[in-house]
């Protein structure tokens, strides 16, 4: 996910955004002109007394303000109302994380897998228990719809609970010895410790996935929030001290991201990454972590492709697409990017996909039927901007929307343009936003052609209603997740994760349990000796 260079100059370190709470406000109040609103407001006063709204970073399992006091505002997207000021730390305190972390790893290690299940349990519990308010911390910072926001906690949550299960399943081999004196053995045990690098477009299930698999099995973690969602992540490691993970075991450190990301590479005893966030800040991780060798995993951007074919049910792509284009206001990496729609269905696809998209309803996520809530900064709708103006420039035809929405700040209009093709930037990089994209296509080769014409390759759809072409053209797909009839894939009990260059790794299943274990082979000798 990319969300352009004017945001990433305002998280690259604290200096931009620190404290000087004058210029922040100012910042603010001339970027935005609007009151958080009543709704807003009172959310976020319960949530300071129920004690989940935390601002300061978790180190050795105490809450503290960065070393030098320096903080950063955390804005409401839908109203540009602060929320909070968080602390905004750097190399010395992601230092004194890894410290603690490698401390605990020894006992955290050794537990048995059924006590570090319990332990996981517990946090499940708490996350439920704590939906709607986990929820709504997430609507407050990154301004997906309230519900869409409580079904988040609730897919973030599942990885703790299917890891506290699969904690119990780390099961080695025992191989047929290639010498009759000897015995072979394979264990499998936990990397050591973790930096886990999150974005800010999912706060609490691009953590969980990743500290579900690694506290599961016995590794422990530095967590890094993105700077713009850093509340649900502080939020949910409370939860999970009070579940009983033990101090050091997780940590949350967040701020300057370059500082915070350069003091995990380089340290030695950090034995793996693991990062979902832009392609290029995971090239510049993946290249940091080769000098002391690190197990990387990294889910990067996509560049989804659509696919209707003719012979597909109109109301089953029209919903599949729909779903897997404007969930999270198009901000995901396995959104639709393009909807490669075949001749002979060209234009009644264009039809009912436009009108459904025309009952998307628009506007701050705490309102009642609210389906699209508001870009994450400026940055990203004027991205969104300057791909429409593009594909327009070159003869695209705008079908619906295609300008900022009327409720100003960072709203933008459900939008569907036809006659895209494959030299307009629409068609190349991801729009992270709620933009579709019509490209239209003759036959099945050429949709294969078009689909997998990307250095991407994170999550491709098809429909069709013939069951020997979806085989033909999901081996065909060089992607590492395909919905077939079928826009929302993601879960819990199924590997995630891209080719190309969209990563490394996979999270969720048990395949993701791999990432954080090592494989040791143990060769017992002399074993005829009586
Ligand atoms: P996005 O476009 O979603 O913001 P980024 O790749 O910029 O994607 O950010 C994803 C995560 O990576 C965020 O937590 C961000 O703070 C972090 N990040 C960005 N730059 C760096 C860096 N140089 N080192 C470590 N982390 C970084």
């Amino acid at each position: 996910m990319v969300i352009g260079a004017a945001a990433r100059v305002a998280i690259g370190g604290c200096r931009k955004l620190v404290s000087s709470s004058h210029t922040s406000l100012l910042l603010v109040s001339s970027q935005c002109r609007r009151q958080m609103s009543t709704d807003a407001q009172s959310v976020s006063e319960k949530l300071r007394s129920s004690g989940l709204l935390r601002t300061q970073g978790l180190i050795g399992g105490r809450w503290i303000d960065s070393y030098d006091k320096k903080t950063i505002k955390v804005n409401n997207p839908a109203t540009g109302g602060i929320v909070a000021d968080v602390a905004c730390m750097g190399t010395k305190e992601t230092n004194d994380a890894i410290a603690s972390s490698y401390e605990a790893f020894t006992s955290w290690s050794r537990l048995t897998a059924g006590e570090r299940s319990k332990v996981l349990r517990r946090w499940y519990d708490l996350l439920i228990a704590h939906k709607e308010e986990l929820g709504q911390l997430i609507t407050l910072e990154q301004g997906k719809p309230l519900k869409e926001a409580v079904g988040e906690v609730a897919y973030g949550a599942s990885f703790i609970e299917y890891y506290a299960e699969e904690a119990k399943r780390v099961y080695g081999d025992i191989i047929p010895p290639n010498l009759s004196d000897r015995r072979l053995l394979v264990l499998k045990q936990p990397i050591g410790v973790v930096g886990a690098i999150t974005p800010w477009n999912f706060p609490l299930a691009m953590i969980t996935r990743k500290v579900g698999p690694a506290l599961a099995s016995g590794c422990t973690v530095v967590v890094k929030p993105s700077e713009l969602t850093p509340l649900t992540a502080l939020a949910a490691a409370e939860l999970a001290l009070q579940a009983g993970v033990p101090p050091g075991a997780l940590n949350v450190v967040m701020g300057n991201a370059p500082e915070i990301g350069d003091a995990l590479l380089t340290s030695p005893q950090v034995r793996k990454i693991t990062f979902t966030g832009s392609t290029a800040v995971g090239k510049k991780l993946m290249a940091a972590a080769a000098p002391t060798v690190k197990k990387v995993s990294l889910e990067l951007g996509g560049n989804a492709p659509s696919i209707v074919f003719d012979d597909a049910d109109l109301d089953v792509a029209v919903k599949g697409t729909l779903a897997a284009k404007f969930r999270n206001s198009g901000q995901t990496c396995v959104c639709a990017n393009r909807v490669l729609v075949q001749d002979g269905i060209y234009d009644k696809f264009a039809e009912a996909f436009s009108e459904a998209v025309q009952k998307l309803e628009v506007g701050d996520g705490f309102k009642e039927g609210t389906t699209q809530g508001p870009l994450i900064n400026d940055a990203a709708v004027q991205k969104v901007e300057s791909f429409v103006q593009d594909a327009v420039s070159k003869g695209a035809k705008i079908l619906l929307g295609g300008k900022r929405h009327s409720l100003g700040m960072t709203f933008y209009e459900p939008t569907v343009i036809r006659d895209v093709s494959s030299d307009m930037i629409m068609s190349k990089e991801e729009i992270f936003g709620p933009v579709a994209p019509l490209i239209r296509f003759k036959t099945e080769e050429d949709a294969i052609r078009l689909a997998n014409d990307t250095i991407a390759g994170l999550a491709a759809y098809i429909f069709t209603n013939s069951v020997q072409r979806s085989w033909r053209v999901f081996e065909a797909l060089e992607y590492g997740l395909v919905g077939v009839n079928e826009g929302l894939i993601s879960t819990e009990v199924a590997p995630f994760g891209g080719v190309k260059q969209s990563g490394l790794g996979r999270e969720g299943s048990k395949y993701g349990m791999d990432e954080y274990l090592e494989i040791k082979y143990v060769c017992l000798g002399d074993m005829n000796r009586h």
